[in-house]
């Protein structure tokens, strides 16, 4: 019996390991190959939700997606690759380690949020990066809004870049129902956003213009081109000297690679992402494939991949393809994905719908919230019918059109 590791079940992950139970389907290898997914939670992660306050849709247990198609999993965290006897280390709740040989790896353990030596920010920030960061904040927020509490109702949101612009966006509204819901008033509300450069530029100069509209009118203070010297509990204190009275303060900027990638003796982007090749190979270890927010890979003649689900969900498909195909010696799929899109959930406000490259604003407000909530709520889930053949149709190994704007 052969064994194809893939370690983690998010958006890249999930897909992987769906993608090969479908490809080892199709070739009859069902009793010559083991798929095991290694995972640190039992759920697969919504993760692209966590900037919401109902997060109760956001967890799908790892048994209703994984035991229909006969892939197996366990709990726990891998710390080490031992390449020469082709094993992984699993370290488990109960801090057993374990060893898992494999014939081929995959590595989807996607990324984290990287937190920069702020005085006070490990300690005092929160963030939504996991399930746990994000139910974290939510409590926080109702215990500010408790009444008498004394706390503040200042929230500040550090990093204008996509995640911190759909964070703050969000807030107006969700602050305003959690007041009215402790009958505190809603008039000390103040929801401000700071980047070090101009808000909303690492999006590009076509959409900057509708997010300063949108952050204008859902009354979001700006503080661009602004860097934080330090963090507490009760303040954030900018280097221009101005100190924000604030006992919530939100971090969003910066991502990097899972340090898994570390173990890996190949080439390296800036977000310690592993150049892969066409076939999603991790060109120094050939057993090795690597998809999703851990990948640097070649989308087209011009472009490389980016930390997104939009790209990670569909190589996810295609390494689960590609990694029992190089198993069993049958042809690969070369990886491009041409088109791309970007939509950003601007709150009450809307949304902002986004083609190309060079982000040409393709529709704004109503109609492109409809999209957002589409992509959110039903295209980026996996099929929950606990049906094998439902998850393998989903998992077929091509690149799915984009949604254009619902009407
Ligand atoms: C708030 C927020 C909003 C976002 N919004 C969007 C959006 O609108 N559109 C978009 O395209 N992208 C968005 N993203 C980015 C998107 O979520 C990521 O690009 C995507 O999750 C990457 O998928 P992945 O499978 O590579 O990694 P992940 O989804 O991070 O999954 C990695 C998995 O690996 C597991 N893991 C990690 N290390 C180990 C280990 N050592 N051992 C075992 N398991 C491990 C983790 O527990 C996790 O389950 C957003 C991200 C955030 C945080």
């Amino acid at each position: 019996m052969q064994r194809i590791v893939i370690i983690g079940s998010g958006f890249a992950g999930l897909w992987a390991a769906i993608g090969a139970a479908r490809k080892r389907q199709e070739l009859g290898k069902e009793n010559a190959l083991e798929i095991i997914v290694i995972n640190k939670n039992n759920y697969h992660g919504i993760r692209v939700r966590y900037y919401e306050e109902d997060l109760l849709a956001t967890q799908i247990p790892l048994s209703d997606l994984l035991t229909p198609i006969k892939v197996n999993y366990q709990i726990g965290s891998v710390t080490a690759i031992d390449f020469i006897h082709q094993r992984i280390e699993v370290t488990t709740k109960g801090s057993t380690v374990e060893s898992i040989p494999y014939d081929r790896l995959v590595l989807t353990a996607g990324s984290h949020l990287f937190t920069p030596a702020i005085l006070g920010l490990q300690e005092h920030a929160f963030n939504i990066d996991t399930y746990e960061a994000a139910k974290k904040l939510n409590k926080h927020l109702h215990t500010c809004f408790k009444k008498n509490s004394g706390k503040s109702h200042t929230v500040v949101v550090i990093g204008g870049g996509f995640t911190g612009i759909e964070m703050a966006c969000e807030l107006p509204t969700r602050l305003k129902n959690i007041a009215q819901q402790s009958g505190v008033a809603t008039d000390q509300i103040r929801v401000i956003i700071i980047d070090q450069h101009e808000i909303g530029s690492t999006l590009g100069l076509n959409p900057q213009p509708v997010i300063l509209k949108a952050l204008h009118d859902l009354q979001i203070e700006t503080r661009s081109n602004s860097q934080v010297s330090s963090v507490s509990s009760t303040s954030v204190t900018l280097q221009s000297g101005e100190v924000i009275d604030t006992q919530t303060i939100i971090w969003t900027a910066g991502m990097r690679a899972s340090a898994l990638t570390d173990l890996f003796l190949a080439k390296k982007d800036n977000f310690n992402r592993l150049f892969v090749d066409d076939y999603l190979r991790i060109p120094t270890s050939l057993s090795c494939f690597a998809a999703g927010d851990v990948a640097c890979a070649k989308v087209d003649d011009q472009h490389q991949s980016v930390m997104s689900c939009q790209h990670a969900r569909p190589q996810g498909r295609l390494v689960g393809h590609n990694v029992v195909a190089d198993l069993f010696n049958e042809p690969m799929i070369i990886y491009r994905q041409e088109q791309y899109v970007t939509i950003l959930d601007l709150g009450s406000w809307g949304a902002l719908y986004m083609d190309g490259w060079d982000r040409k604003v393709i529709s704004a407000g109503a109609l492109a919230k409809k999209t957002k909530i589409n992509i959110n709520h039903h295209r980026i889930y996996p099929p929950l019918t606990k049906n094998a053949h439902d998850l393998f149709t989903a998992a077929a190994p091509i690149i799915q059109p984009i949604p254009s704007i619902l009407s």
